[in-house]
């Protein structure tokens, strides 16, 4: 994973990881299962977590 991550943490299959882009802070929620292509991006950590929690992984 991108060394820019920081504060990476696993919620089932989905990874949640936060950076800053552009001087603002993202948070990423990836599907880290092979057929599933989930991946989303946030202005607030707690809208990421509720996203990995709350993901139904269709592979
Ligand atoms: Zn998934």
């Amino acid at each position: 994973m991108n060394p820019r991550f920081r504060n990476v943490r696993r919620i089932g299959p989905v990874q949640v990881a936060s950076y800053i882009a552009r001087g603002r802070n993202r948070h990423l929620a990836p599907c880290t299962a092979p057929r599933c292509d989930f991946s989303t991006e946030y202005d607030s950590r707690a809208a990421a977590e509720l996203a990995a929690r709350t993901h139904r992984c269709k592979a």
